[in-house]
């Protein structure tokens, strides 16, 4: 297949909320961004059901229909999209190159991409346990009763039991924040090198979920 050449002033690598806000302002400053879309188009809200923490949502809003405001907010001002997931970044040397190609699987780079600046915002992703269930809505409970994000989320369990999955200082730090919350927050540990870990864990264990419960 051959390969296409796109250059680009500014180079977005990311379409989720830091993506497509990097682009907005890009864009009403005249820099005509390129954002790459990736594996995830819209990012991890496209994921979830309500968001309630965002300003400006009096009433909540759900994850992919804001991702679609922020899409439309930053095409309107001349943001362009291109669906390719990157494979590898040549940074050496300006312009930077973006290697990218259909989808993961794929073994042949479709697009090389020439970048004056390239922002990066892949973002991150949950580790999800992969048992049934915790698939979004409607295939599963994602979004109804199981999150990965406890800030987020956690208004939601106000005087419910919660169960955490995890034993590092991620766990930890979400156990702590749940506490407002929750009638109870038990904790599962999966794996005793998990538990075992660094100091923060050992003394939040000791001074403050085991003492809440
Ligand atoms: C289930 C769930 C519910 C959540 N609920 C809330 C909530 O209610 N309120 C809240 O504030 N936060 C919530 N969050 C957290 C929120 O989604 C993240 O903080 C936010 O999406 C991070 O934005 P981001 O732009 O940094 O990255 P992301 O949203 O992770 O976007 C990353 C982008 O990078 C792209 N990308 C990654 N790798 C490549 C690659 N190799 N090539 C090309 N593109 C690539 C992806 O396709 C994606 O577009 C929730 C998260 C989850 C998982």
């Amino acid at each position: 297949m051959p390969q296409t050449e796109i250059n680009k002033k500014v180079v977005i690598l990311g379409s989720g909320p830091a993506g497509l806000t990097a682009a907005i302002y890009a864009s009403r400053a005249q820099l005509e961004p390129l954002v790459i879309d990736g594996p995830q188009p819209g990012g991890q809200l496209t994921i979830t059901t309500d968001v309630e923490n965002y300003p400006g949502f009096a009433s909540g809003i759900m994850g992919p229909e804001l991702m679609n405001q922020f899409r439309a907010q930053a095409e309107r001002f001349g943001t362009e999209i291109l669906n390719v997931w990157i494979d590898s970044v040549d940074l050496s040397s300006r312009p930077f190159k973006l290697y990218g190609k259909e989808s993961q699987e794929s073994e042949e780079i479709s697009t090389v991409i020439l970048a004056e600046t390239l922002i990066i915002s892949t973002g991150a992703s949950a580790k999800w346990l992969g048992v049934p269930g915790e698939e979004p809505v409607p295939v599963g409970l994602g979004g109804n009763g199981v999150s990965a994000c406890a800030t987020c989320d956690g208004f939601f369990f106000r005087g419910k039991d919660v169960v955490i999955v995890g034993g590092g200082d991620t766990a930890m730090e979400e156990a702590m924040f749940l506490t407002r919350f929750a009638s109870k927050v038990p904790r599962f540990v999966p794996r005793l090198e998990n538990y075992a870990g660094s100091g923060f864990r050992q003394r939040k264990n000791r001074d403050y979920v085991e003492h809440r419960h």
